[in-house]
């Protein structure tokens, strides 16, 4: 479903992600697990087509996102870290207008809408401008607003950030249908116990370089994940005081 091949990204000088490789199947829910500056927004960007690159290829469903953008754009659904969304638009005329984007039928964004603003709560507060909503109601508008087109893939990058522990719960719920369902999901989080319980498949990046991925039992072996990333954090530290020697 995604495939990301040799991945480089340079900020001028800088490399932020380094030939990274990292294939993510039908059915899979993947976490990015990185320190702060890892380049887990870096990668993610690149996957939706909001970020040119420099080296390496990223496939959608087979298809490439620098070479067909517009129809990889079709399949994926991309939540950022911050939902800025219109905020002069009511929570229901902005999930219209990413429905009329893509195309959903009348009856399919009805009854998504339905289902999606009821599980998260919202239904009530749609009638009122974005401006009104709390970062926790931007953030399940801004999910409600990716599900709606029934994406093949779903990007989120730390999707937890402001859910209530309702709405979190609920967002485990959806991730893992749209899997079962066939569809996958490539997510960064910090939170790590979260990580654990729910993701099939981690990879974890520090200072732009893939250190460790897999599935979580080969991954893990017998450790927690916090136990693994602060064991892979710690070698890296190490690893940059004895270079900077
Ligand atoms: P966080 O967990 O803090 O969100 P991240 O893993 O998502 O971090 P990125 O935002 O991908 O990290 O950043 C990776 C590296 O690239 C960092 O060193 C950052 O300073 C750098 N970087 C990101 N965006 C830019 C930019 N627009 N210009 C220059 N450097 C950038």
């Amino acid at each position: 479903m995604l495939q990301i091949n040799e991945f480089t990204k340079r900020y001028g000088e800088k490399t932020a992600v380094d030939h990274l490789t990292l294939h993510i199947t039908p059915g899979e829910i993947y976490g990015f697990i990185g320190h702060n500056g890892a380049g887990k927004t870096t990668t993610l960007k690149a996957c939706t087509g909001l970020l040119s690159f420099d080296e390496g290829e990223i496939l959608v469903d087979g298809v490439s996102v620098t070479a067909d953008p517009l129809e990889c754009k079709k399949k994926i659904a991309y939540i950022p870290d911050n939902p800025d969304l219109y905020e002069f638009l009511t929570g229901i005329k902005y999930l219209n207008f990413v429905a009329d984007i893509y195309g959903v039928t009348a009856e399919d964004r009805r009854a998504r809408i339905e289902k999606y603003a009821g599980l998260f709560s919202l239904t009530e507060d749609l009638g009122q401008p974005v401006s009104s909503y709390s970062h926790g109601m931007k953030q399940k508008l801004a999910v409600i607003g990716a599900l709606i087109h029934a994406p093949k893939l779903i990007l989120m990058d730390e999707p937890f950030v402001g859910l209530d522990p309702i709405a979190a719960h609920n967002l485990k719920q959806v991730m893992r249908e749209h899997c079962d369902a066939g569809g996958a999901i490539f997510f960064s989080t910090h939170v790590l116990e979260v990580a654990e319980k729910l993701c099939d498949k981690v990879a974890i990046i520090r200072r732009g370089q893939l250190v460790a991925h897999g599935t979580m039992e080969d991954v893990l072996g017998t450790a927690s994940l916090e136990q693994v990333f602060l064991e892979l954090s710690q070698n890296g530290a190490e690893a940059v005081a004895d270079a900077e020697m």
